[in-house]
């Protein structure tokens, strides 16, 4: 089989190449090349050192103590401007890692075969020179038997970089592989390591999974190998928590419920699909069984939402996405009922902030899937077509599609309490529906007051 290197690439290689050093592509992109999946960021290792790299490429950036250089690419996606980023990594061949994620000492190496023997995986152990495949580990066998196999001795591989072992679950879940048998053992015998994993590495691992096409999956993987226990012991503990019970509809336990509402849930923005699998984590707090054998978790979106903090803050989540979880799970309770006021359903909105009200519907959706109902009812559409309907309509009097300016210029006065009274008047008749926020017919609207209005006062003192 013949593979072909986009331009950029080979550019890139030719450059380094030209200069007298060896320069392969690794990784991922190899991976991903072989499978013929498309690759946005591309690894390469190199015989040159890192200062020789950035001499190549006066545009490059190297500040990290891996050895790392980055060369931004500009490239065109479906007409966009997009930068892509090349990261070329010097040789290496590491040893001793006393506390299971930092080699203690990076040595550069001089040969290939060293640096591919460091990596984790055999199928990211596959070397390209843009002609040849270079592959000590047989990586291209274990990618057509979809098969995760780490380089070496499993067990000696996740002792040195814990992490190893979520990537195993990342990569299994994104390109739908299973992992190797010998290497699955070692990660059920040493998943406790990743105690001591730094949140934000655990994070990009999880957020990875949690993007993929088939993330409960990989929920699912974690907790047979045992690492769920570890990274999110709080989710952990609702498999077993029942909710079958007299007056309930409840079928699943808390966590089956939250895995099946992950894997329903119809968004594909991790931080939708994260709260998704959280949305009920406090139900294994508020459980509580009445004498007649009623299971209720009263209050049970508050505490969600709390142990939802703590998680995020313990992952080292951005505040921005941080925020959205909270804010997702704190209101992810809503009722839907057809009795409830146009002002039930503003402050709703003004809770849940609009930009979320379309991801704590799928978080809805994900909901109902995931605890065995039908994906909507008479009632939800009901309700959604409502939180349409009053968005349209204005919140304050300042929302109105027209301003004291408007009529001040039409009534030929300045400023003063009648310029105020006018835009009730409007706003009244928008919230009842006999007016629409629309700037011409709320113009009009004025100058027709202002018709009646002489009539009505015709010495006013502030109307010409
Ligand atoms: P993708 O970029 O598609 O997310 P990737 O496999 O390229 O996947 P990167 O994090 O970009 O993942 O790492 C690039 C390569 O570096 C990997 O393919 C692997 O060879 C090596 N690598 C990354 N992390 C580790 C690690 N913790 N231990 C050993 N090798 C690693
Ligand atoms: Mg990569």
């Amino acid at each position: 089989m013949k593979y072909k290197l986009p331009d950029k690439v080979t550019e890139v290689m030719d450059k380094i190449r030209n200069e007298g050093y060896e320069i392969y592509a690794v990784g991922g992109c190899v991976r991903n090349m072989i499978l013929k999946i498309k690759t946005k960021d591309w690894d390469f290792t190199t015989n040159a050192t890192p200062l020789q790299i950035v001499k190549i490429f006066p545009n490059s950036f190297y500040d990290n103590k891996f050895g790392t250089v980055g060369i931004p690419i500009k490239e065109k996606v479906k007409g966009k401007d997009q930068t892509a980023v090349f990261e070329i990594t010097t040789f290496r061949s590491e040893s001793g890692y006393s506390d299971n994620r930092h080699p203690d000492n990076i040595k550069w190496g001089n040969r290939l075969e060293e640096d591919l023997k460091r990596r984790d995986f055999t199928i990211n152990a596959i070397a390209f020179d843009g002609k040849n495949l270079i592959d000590p580990y047989k990586g291209q066998i274990d990618l057509a038997n979809k098969l995760i196999k780490a380089v070496g001795d499993p067990n000696e591989r996740f002792k040195e970089d814990a992490l190893r072992m979520m990537r195993a679950v990342r990569i299994a879940s994104q390109l739908n592989f299973l992992i190797d048998e010998k290497t699955y053992k070692a990660i059920s015998i040493n998943s406790i390591l990743l105690q001591k994993v730094s949140g934000e590495r655990i994070r990009d691992e999880l957020v990875k999974i949690l993007s993929a096409n088939y993330p409960a999956d990989g929920i699912r993987m974690l907790k047979n190998f045992s690492i769920l226990s570890i990274i999110l012991p709080e989710l952990e503990k609702c498999f077993g928590i029942e909710q079958k019970s007299p007056k309930r509809h409840h079928k699943y336990d808390v966590g089956t419920h939250l895995l099946l509402s992950l894997e329903k849930c119809p968004c594909a923005n991790p931080i939708v699909r994260f709260a998704t699998l959280l949305h009920d984590v406090g139900k294994a707090v508020t459980y509580k069984k009445t004498a007649e054998g009623v299971i209720t978790f009263y209050n049970h979106e508050i505490f969600s939402a709390s142990i939802v903090k703590n998680i995020a803050n313990r992952l080292r989540f951005a505040k921005h996405d941080r925020d959205k979880l909270l804010c997702l799970v704190r209101y992810h309770q809503f009722t839907v009922n057809e009795n409830q006021t146009d002002s039930a359903l503003r402050r709703f909105i003004k809770n849940v902030g609009p930009e979320n009200l379309q991801d704590i519907l799928s978080l809805r959706t994900g909901d109902r899937l995931g605890g065995g109902a039908r994906e909507s009812s008479w009632r939800l559409e009901l309700y959604k077509k409502r939180l349409i309907e009053v968005q349209k309509q204005p919140f304050r009097v300042q929302d109105l599609k027209v301003s004291g300016h408007d009529v001040m210029e039409i009534y030929g006065i300045g400023p003063g309490p009648y310029v105020g009274s006018v835009l009730n008047m409007l706003f009244s008749d928008v919230i009842e529906g006999k007016l629409k926020n629309v700037h011409k017919m709320l113009i009009q609207r004025i100058k027709d007051l202002k018709k009646e209005s002489k009539s009505l006062w015709p010495k006013s003192p502030e109307l010409h």
